[in-house]
């Protein structure tokens, strides 16, 4: 009996294996038919001073509208790209459409606003990913140092000396880097000595602990720990006052959260930045 019901459950494992394969492989057909089709694009979420309310740059996020309109979550769709090899052409089209938006801003009269673009683990791993930073920044002509790319900490996790290499000539190109999610990895913090970051994002889990018991206590602890290695740090994901003003009590520089906008399309967010920054409602981001 035991053995049958073993069986059961085994064709029934086999059978969600699949179909979860399936979904993959169909993802992944119709993520590179996206990119030919240009489903893809890009949203820009404001990130703020803290200290003055103003925007200060966006970071550069994913979108999909399939065929039919139905939205991917990027959380969706990067993971398969990560693991199908799609992710360096999607990758290089994010960070072309991004380096083409940062040239429009500069354009429009706005030139200090950075452009923060997430780079996933084997996109950088790619040979010729330099390359490809530096040409994109000599095609658009802009300065390298308002480019500012979002990694994760399981990268500088794996301590490589090839990883070490292409972030020190990033750095030296004069490219910002960031680490992305700081806290949720394995964290060792020895790699901050050594690698050329400039700022720390404090991942969005901390942010909702504001206020509950404990909770203050690590990102107060990021904030200290960043500013005494002489690092920026971005909080994301704030929703509420409440976490700004602790935040901006524990000096925090940067915010970046629904409470100041959602992503929006590079054409809103430039209208927010004539708002907010040329201070018509400065009063309303605080
Ligand atoms: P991330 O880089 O940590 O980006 C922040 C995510 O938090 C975004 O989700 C953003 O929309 C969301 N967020 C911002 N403020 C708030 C808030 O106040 N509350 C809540 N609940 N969420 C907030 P999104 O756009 O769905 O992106 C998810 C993840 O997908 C990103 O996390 C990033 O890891 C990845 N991703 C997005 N675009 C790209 C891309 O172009 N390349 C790569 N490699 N990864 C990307
Ligand atoms: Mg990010
Ligand atoms: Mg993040
Ligand atoms: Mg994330």
């Amino acid at each position: 009996h035991a053995k049958q019901s073993g069986r059961a459950e085994a064709r029934q494992y086999t059978a969600e294996l699949n179909r979860h394969l399936q979904d993959h492989l169909n993802l992944s057909n119709l993520l590179r038919d996206a990119i030919e089709n240009h489903e893809l694009f890009l949203e820009y979420q404001p990130q703020v001073d803290l200290n003055t309310g103003k925007i200060i740059g966006a970071e550069a996020l994913m979108r999909w509208s399939q065929g039919d309109g139905r939205l991917v979550s990027p959380a969706e769709f990067i993971p398969v790209a990560e693991a199908t090899g799609l992710i360096k052409d999607l990758g290089e089209l994010g960070l072309r459409l991004s380096c083409r938006e940062l040239k429009r801003w500069i354009e429009s009269g706005y030139d200090d606003l950075s452009m923060s673009v997430n780079i996933s683990v084997p996109q950088l791993h790619a040979t010729g990913f330099v390359e490809t930073i530096e040409h994109l920044v000599n095609e658009f002509r802009i300065p390298p140092s308002l480019l500012k790319l979002e990694i994760t900490e399981s990268l500088l996790m794996e301590h490589s000396e090839a990883i070490l290499n292409i972030l020190k000539r990033l750095s030296d190109f004069g490219i910002q880097l960031s680490v992305d999610d700081f806290g949720t990895g394995y964290s060792s913090l020895a790699y901050l000595q050594d690698f050329p970051v400039n700022d720390l994002k404090i991942d969005i889990t901390f942010i909702r602990n504001i206020g509950t018991e404990h909770g203050n206590a690590i990102p107060s602890a990021i904030i200290a720990m960043a500013h005494s290695l002489h690092l920026k740090v971005v909080a994301e994901g704030i929703e509420h006052n409440r976490q700004r003003e602790f935040l901006r009590s524990r000096g925090c520089d940067y915010a970046q959260g629904f409470l100041y906008s959602r992503p929006v399309s590079g054409e809103e967010f430039l209208e927010k930045c004539s708002e907010v920054n040329r201070g018509i409602t400065s009063v309303s981001l605080g």
